[in-house]
């Protein structure tokens, strides 16, 4: 694409005939060349990045250069980027991180504006040639142009909001003055991207062409031919304050059931933002800059870009890419079925055993369902299905690259199976478990090759979690552990290095959390109270509706193997839990659990939160503890890491910043003082771990 782009300046359609020469001149991010018409083109090409971001030297460059075309009055303007991934991804959030003085965030954020501006004010036509992503600053500057062209398949968005700010470049108000304000709001409160057609629908965008065609779009756009969609008449209303306090109530109403103001404060911002200034462009653009320093120097804000980098660490672990053909899955049972399924909707072929036919059907029937959900077109979803291939007599053995076990919890029966796979595969391919509990050292004694055998522990449901833990034990290769990350890269999941220990990281640490939350429920507390507090203290969902989701059976088994696996005091399992799994209420999937669910929704009465401070450290300090002691064995290497996968792989808080983060900004001395009383009133369960001692 790069080179097209490149070549596309040359083109003698383009006028620039064929000796142009398409320099960098004086400037290290940017291409100017004029074509024989006197039209401008400039180029965006970060010189030390593979993608475009807009950091405070791009837009200095780009200031200068409109200093210079406001002399020299080129007959238009063309923006484009010379980067196959796109126009640009918006604001480079190492900048972000780095901005932390008040008086210096408004200074930058004034002059970033200042420059947007001077190209918005600029005296020529300007028209922004977008392809790929063309996110947060990078629409904000394709907004300053007259027109925007969109090669189709462009994605166009603000996803500001995931980094706990919106718009702070004029985004906001310029968006909510070009299109329909409700769909501009939605757009910047959701974060999620519109592809070109959409945004040619919204009027977001005034064509939707092919490369080839590029040249003419934007003759048509600097002739003033380009036809835009406006808005409806009734967009018209929102003009005036009353229509838009109606809409913004409705909005905060929906806001608040995705996200609490008092952690994610910016969509309200931008609420208040567009209902107090949406009737003026220019008094909500000068508002937007305020409300966005404001949101910057937010913990939130500070937190999620935390966030973004641990996200960013985590990928790094898939290493070197690795060819993955092929994917042998055993056991077409809840997790299989998905991590089969997944696998296919990611490209490679995929084949799915079972000792039964049936939920080798079942397991099809819901990837139907889930490619549906997640797809855009039946193509997709047919091509995924084809590749998606029932297997009871383990043909696919001995073609995968990688087998992937997944049958019941039982320690006989995986060795069982290991022992008929290891016979059938290729010598080099991996053999991965995905136990939630079991100790791989045990799992791994009889096997021929213990070298190739690891750990992929994938959450439910794979297709909405993230994180896979890539567990390693004492025999297996350092080769075998990089195929394993590599071929998580591969599925776009995240894999995060985890030693063999009952429970791995991220169960070790969320199971006194949930285990702590039944002993509440045991003592009288409602569970709607219970999960209340966990919700309020940030977490996505209250612990006692995440037992009823993952099915209290294997709650009790994995407490189980924790209890007898490691040396810690978890409360015994109340005997009317027991009762409660014997007589098959598992939680969700069998409609009655610790709630009585339908539709997939567990029914709930209202909270009655007393001692909110004492019963949150009940539920998160244990968790922090086990996190604790997980560092201080080894089980994770560090607290990045460790903070990653409780975010990725838990839905940890995020604006918390992970759990380490958030007990080194609590205070790690306040932390183990709190553990020890509550040790005195509670149980030993709450003893310190030695760990903290180690913590700075
Ligand atoms: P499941 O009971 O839903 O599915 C297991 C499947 O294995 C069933 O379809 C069964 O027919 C099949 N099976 C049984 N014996 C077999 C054999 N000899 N050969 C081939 N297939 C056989 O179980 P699940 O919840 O998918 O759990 C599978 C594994 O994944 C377990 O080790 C579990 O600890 C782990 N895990 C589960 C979850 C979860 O949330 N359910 C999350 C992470 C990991």
């Amino acid at each position: 694409m790069a080179g097209k782009v490149v070549a596309a300046l040359s083109d003698r359609a383009l006028e620039l005939g064929p000796a142009a020469h398409v320099s960098k001149g004086r400037w290290e991010h940017w291409r100017l060349a004029t074509s024989q018409t006197g039209v401008a083109w400039l180029l965006l090409d970060r010189a030390d990045t593979r993608t475009n971001t807009l950091n405070d030297k791009v837009l200095v460059e780009l200031n200068s250069i409109l200093e210079d075309l406001e002399v020299s009055k080129p007959k238009g303007l063309v923006i484009r980027s010379a980067k196959t991934s796109g126009f640009a991804y918006g604001a480079d959030v190492n900048d972000l991180a780095t901005m932390t003085d008040p008086p210096e965030i408004e200074a930058r954020i004034s002059e970033a504006n200042g420059v947007f501006d001077r190209l918005a004010a600029l005296p020529v036509t300007k028209v922004a040639v977008i392809h790929g992503q063309c996110l947060g600053g990078g629409l904000e500057l394709a907004l300053c142009c007259d027109w925007r062209i969109a090669i189709a398949g462009t994605k166009l968005g603000f996803p500001e909001v995931l980094l706990g700010l919106h718009p702070g470049l004029g985004g906001a108000a310029r968006s909510t003055h070009l299109i329909d304000p409700i769909q501009a709001m939605t757009m910047m409160l959701t974060g999620k991207a519109a592809d070109a057609r959409k945004a040619k629908r919204l009027g977001l965008v005034d064509a939707v062409t092919e490369e080839r065609h590029v040249a003419a779009a934007v003759a048509d756009g600097l002739a003033g031919k380009l036809r835009r969609n406006r808005p409806g008449t009734l967009s018209h209303a929102f003009a005036l304050r009353p229509a838009r306090s109606v809409a913004a109530r409705k909005m905060r109403a929906e806001t608040a059931k995705k996200a609490r103001q008092a952690h994610y404060p910016a969509p309200y911002a931008l609420i208040d933002l567009w209902e107090a200034h949406g009737g003026s462009r220019k008094a909500m653009h000068k508002a937007e800059a305020a409300s966005f320093g404001k949101l910057l120097q937010t913990d939130t804000s500070r937190n999620l870009v935390r966030a973004y980098f641990l996200r960013e660490a985590l990928k790094k672990n898939a290493g070197e890419q690795r060819d993955f053909a092929h994917v042998h899955v055993v056991g077409a049972g809840t997790m299989g079925g998905e991590i089969a399924a997944w696998c296919a909707w990611q490209g490679l072929r995929v084949t799915l055993g079972d000792v039964d036919v049936k939920p080798i059907g079942a397991a099809l029937a819901r990837a139907r369902e889930l490619y549906d959900k997640i797809g855009k077109d039946d193509a997709a979803t047919r091509d995924a299905l084809d590749r998606l291939i029932p297997d009871t007599k383990g043909y696919g053995i001995a073609h995968a690259d990688i087998v992937i076990e997944a049958v019941p919890e039982k320690l006989d029966l995986k060795q069982k199976i290991y022992a008929g796979l290891e016979a059938g595969m290729k010598k080099d391919a991996v053999l991965a478990t995905n136990t939630s509990s079991i100790p791989l050292d045990r799992l791994s004694k009889g096997l021929k090759r213990p070298a190739r055998f690891i750990g992929l522990h994938f959450f439910n449901p794979v297709s909405r979690m993230q994180l896979v833990e890539v567990v390693s034990h004492d025999k297996a290769s350092a080769d075998a552990l990089a195929a394993g990350s590599a071929f998580v890269g591969r599925i776009s999941r995240l894999p995060a290095p985890v030693r063999s220990a009952p429970g791995f990281l991220v169960n070790r640490a969320l199971m006194p959390y949930l285990v702590e939350a039944l002993t509440l429920v045991d003592e009288g507390e409602k569970a709607e109270t219970v999960d209340e507090v966990a919700e309020r203290f940030g977490m996505p969902m209250g612990p006692i509706e995440l037992a009823d989701q993952v099915g209290l059976d294997i709650c009790v088994e994995v407490a189980d193997v924790l209890r007898d696996g490691l040396d810690q005091s978890i409360p015994s399992t109340p005997d009317w839990l027991r009762k409660k799994v014997a007589d098959g209420e598992l939680g969700r999937k069998s409609g009655q659990g610790l709630y009585a669910w339908k539709d997939g929704k567990p029914s709930k009465s209202s909270p009655s939160v007393h001692h909110a401070d004492e019963t949150t450290d009940r539920l998160i300090l244990p968790l922090l503890n086990a996190c604790v002691a997980c560092l201080r064995e080894g089980v994770v290497a560090d607290t990045e890491t460790l903070d990653g996968a409780m975010i990725f792989g838990t839905g940890f808080a995020p604006f918390r910043g992970g759990p380490m983060h958030y007990a080194r900004t609590r205070g790690t001395g306040d932390i183990k003082v709190t553990l020890k009383r509550l040790a005195e009133r509670y149980g030993e369960r709450f003893t310190p771990d030695p760990g903290w001692d180690d913590l700075t």
